[in-house]
């Protein structure tokens, strides 16, 4: 008998062992059985050769045609080639030998099927498979097996050139064969609610299904495993979360938050007012608020921040806004500071009665303003305290921090929210996060499943439309053209103008990709350090490999501006912004631009979230199937959040009908954000969505996909939360604790390999 846990050695022997080890880092009877069958092949039913990539591993099922043998030119020995067939299309087979191969000729007879596995080439115009593995169906152990099987479905396994298909195959029919499972982590009750088999079944009913519901009903329960276990993790973090006090901050009626509310120059929408009155009760409460805010760009979410910070200062707190970059930090310091006006300007001329003071500590400032800055916060006097990364450092301290509102959650990781926690001193801060990037409940609810959400779903009244158009430069030039002539007749009636480019230029060391492109030669380099985040994944969009091999570098920012200022826009004001700018630089960029004395902002990504410049119209992005769909979205977000409408035109080289011109055309069609995050997700592989938060190089998610399973994942959050509520040690369930703590040392242990 063998367990999970028990190492494959004894169970499938040394050598096996060793290759499985090697190849697919499986080491115990576990990690084998989870690793499923991508595929079934319906015996004796050819596998469609016409489908066959190259540079794919694969394993078909085929006949073969026909077996010739000839001499090698250049050296002593022999080609065999056996052509198989599906019927329709055909592959080569080749077999390279130092003498004849007379017993490999005599095996690999015309009319015998087999499976046969290896990587798909082209060689002189032919599909091939270069000595390829094989085993060959209807005769010696394959026979045995599968009538040992009376299967009809052989599984196919995500192999490698190092072991086969049906390597794999045999070490897990030998596992199967010993397998027992005493402890499963799903309970009796919570398998009769939902239907659920058991775990040793399920194992069987994966690797070896009688059919293809058979194998169904074991990938339902399995997908369980996955989406329970996680769920129960979560579960226990959200509860020891909420048993840390906080203390609680009330709403005043006569406080700073009413006053704000009188002053407000617009209703609040619907969804804000939800929104705000969830986060004012749970303020109130004398345990920490976890909340994620995400809605839309431009849907109003820091006017829910700003009330959430006056409720706490009003309370006796600080608050504290975390900022994914300077200009950001920037950029909230003086609209919130607008916002607020005199109810911000505490011990000035014209400051209100029971005003609070802001201040700004970004990496950027002069010694004698970081001081100041560092006394506001420590002493108290600022309420609300606006910054960047500089703020998790330790010598920032405050008098009575209640509440910390991170904006643009991607950018920080959970160590950094912990890091401000830790300020707080004795209790713990109220926090709020607030991303743009629109999440399916279902990714919310696993990748920052330990955060409740609120989601804005709609724009505040007014918003100004914004029409997006797809530019094929390449096969339209002319297109190209006008674009800039459209660009300078914005400005001439008076509108600003963002130019964005995935790449900064200059300098940056040469990448492989370097070669003369018409952007000047400069290399591929990495994209703007501020441009990382969910949503970004530049470098990895979808695209296939061949694709990547042979592209031109990207578009540089200085190339383009380089490009632009003596041509086509040669009568307009120019500037130029980029992650690479000394700060000082890039505020003053930026606050030119916002002011109106700069016309057109060629920029990176730096631009891409929150930043607001109302009489910014236009949005030129250059090379735009280099960015992610959610990251054209935002960007897009940019303009049309003034008086005029908005225009939004990506430019792209890649051809009709590509699927990177696809997911342009998508974006171009639709203007709702979630419609788009989906898409995007759906090009992702799960473990880069669950990466971002989770960081996992062996994703704990195999069969479980995030968007196509959202009912089996509330159905297992809901169960999950109820048994954590009655048993939250897990005591009475052993087989649960086992698994919890089997994914938490995977997830420790690979956080320590990237630390
Ligand atoms: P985001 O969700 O992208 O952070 P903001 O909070 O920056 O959005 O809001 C975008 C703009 O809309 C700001 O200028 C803000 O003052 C304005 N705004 C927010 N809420 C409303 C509302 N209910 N009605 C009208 N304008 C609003
Ligand atoms: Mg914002």
């Amino acid at each position: 008998m063998a367990s999970l846990q028990d190492p494959l050695g004894p169970v499938v022997g040394a050598k096996a062992a060793k290759r499985l080890a090697a190849a697919l880092d499986l080491r115990t009877v576990g990690e084998l059985l989870r690793h499923y069958p991508r595929r079934y092949e319906n015996r004796g039913e050819l596998t469609d050769l016409a489908s066959l990539r190259d540079g794919e591993d694969v394993t078909v099922q085929a006949e073969i045609a026909s077996v010739s043998v000839r001499k090698m030119r250049n050296r002593p020995g022999t080609i065999l080639e056996a052509v198989v067939t599906d019927g329709r299309g055909r592959l080569s087979l080749t077999f390279f030998g130092r003498g004849r191969q007379d017993w490999r000729e005599k095996v690999l007879q015309p009319g015998v099927r087999g499976l046969f596995a290896g990587q798909v080439s082209t060689f002189q115009g032919k599909r091939q498979l270069s000595h390829p593995d094989y085993e060959l169906l209807g005769s010696g152990a394959a026979m045995i097996r599968a009538a040992e099987y009376a299967a009809e479905l052989i599984p196919v396994y995500p192999a490698t050139k190092d072991i086969t298909s049906w390597q794999i195959a045999d070490s897990v029919r030998m596992a199967l064969d010993l397998l027992d499972v005493d402890d499963d982590p799903l309970p009796p009750a919570i398998r009769d609610r939902h239907g659920l088999i058991g775990l040793a079944d399920a194992l069987r009913g994966i690797h070896r299904p009688a059919d293809h519901h058979d194998a169904e009903r074991a990938k339902k329960r399995l997908k369980w495993d996955e989406a329970f276990v996680l769920q129960v993790i979560l579960a226990q973090r959200r509860r020891a979360a909420i048993a840390f006090s906080a203390t609680p901050r009330r709403q005043r009626p006569d406080g700073l938050l009413a006053e704000f509310d009188r002053r407000l120059p617009f209703e609040l929408t619907v969804g804000q007012e939800l929104a705000g009155a969830t986060i004012a009760d749970e303020l109130a409460l004398d345990h920490p608020m976890h909340r994620l805010l995400q809605g839309e760009v431009g849907s109003g979410k820091t006017v829910i921040a700003v009330r959430a910070m006056l409720q706490v200062v009003d309370g006796g707190g600080q608050a504290v806004l975390l900022a994914p970059t300077e200009v950001l930090a920037q950029q909230h310091y003086r609209s919130i500071g607008a916002l607020l006006g005199p109810l911000a300007q505490a011990g000035q001329l014209g400051g209100a009665d029971q005003a609070t003071r802001l201040a700004l500590l970004t990496g950027s400032l002069g010694a004698a303003a970081r001081r100041k800055a560092l006394l506001d916060a420590a002493s108290g006097s600022a309420g609300i305290v606006i910054g960047t990364h500089a703020l998790l450092q330790e010598n920032v301290q405050f008098a009575e921090l209640g509440l910390v509102v991170i904006d643009e959650q991607h950018r920080f990781g959970v160590e950094q929210r912990d890091a401000l926690r830790e300020k707080a001193g004795d209790g713990r801060p109220h926090v709020l996060v607030m991303t743009a990037t629109p999440i399916p409940r279902t990714v919310a609810m696993t990748v920052f499943g330990d955060l409740e959400v609120s989601t804005l779903t709609e724009l505040p009244a007014g918003r100004q439309a914004i029409s997006t158009h797809v530019v094929p430069a390449a096969e339209r030039p002319r297109y190209l053209e006008r674009t800039w002539q459209r660009v300078t007749e914005e400005v001439a009636k008076g509108r600003q103008v963002y130019a964005v480019c995935p790449r900064i230029g200059g300098d940056e060391p040469a990448g492989p990709g370097a070669g003369p492109g018409h952007n000047g030669g400069a290399g591929r380099g990495r994209p703007d350090d501020d441009a990382a985040g969910l949503g970004t994944g530049d470098g990895q969009q979808p695209g296939g490999p061949e694709e990547d091999e042979a592209r031109r570098p990207p578009l540089a920012v200085l190339d383009l501006a380089a490009e632009l200022a003596p041509g086509p826009l040669a009568d307009v004001r120019l500037a130029v912004l980029h992650g690479r700018l000394p700060p000082d630089e890039k505020d003053r960029v930026m606050l030119a631009f916002a002011g109106g004395s700069v016309d057109v902002l060629v920029t990176t990504t730096v631009v891409e979230v929150g930043v607001d410049v109302p009489n910014a119209t236009t949005m030129v992005i250059m090379d735009a199937d280099r960015f992610g769909v959610s990251q054209l979205h935002q960007l897009r977000g940019r303009v049309g959040r003034g008086s005029h409408e908005g225009l939004c035109l990506l430019v792209t080289e890649a051809e009709a009908g590509s699927q990177a011109r696809q997911r342009l055309d998508a974006v171009a069609a639709t203007l709702d954000g979630f419609k788009l995050s989906r898409l995007d997700l759906e090009q992702r592989r799960e473990g880069d969505v669950l990466g971002a938060a989770q960081a996992g190089r062996k994703s704990s998610l195999k069969l479980l996909t995030l968007l196509a399973d959202e009912d089996l994942i509330g159905l297992a959050r809901r169960a999950a939360t109820d048994l954590v509520d009655a048993d939250p040690a897990l005591a009475d369930h052993r087989g649960l604790a086992a698994a919890v703590g089997a994914l938490l040392e995977q997830q420790q242990a690979e956080f320590l390999e990237k630390a």
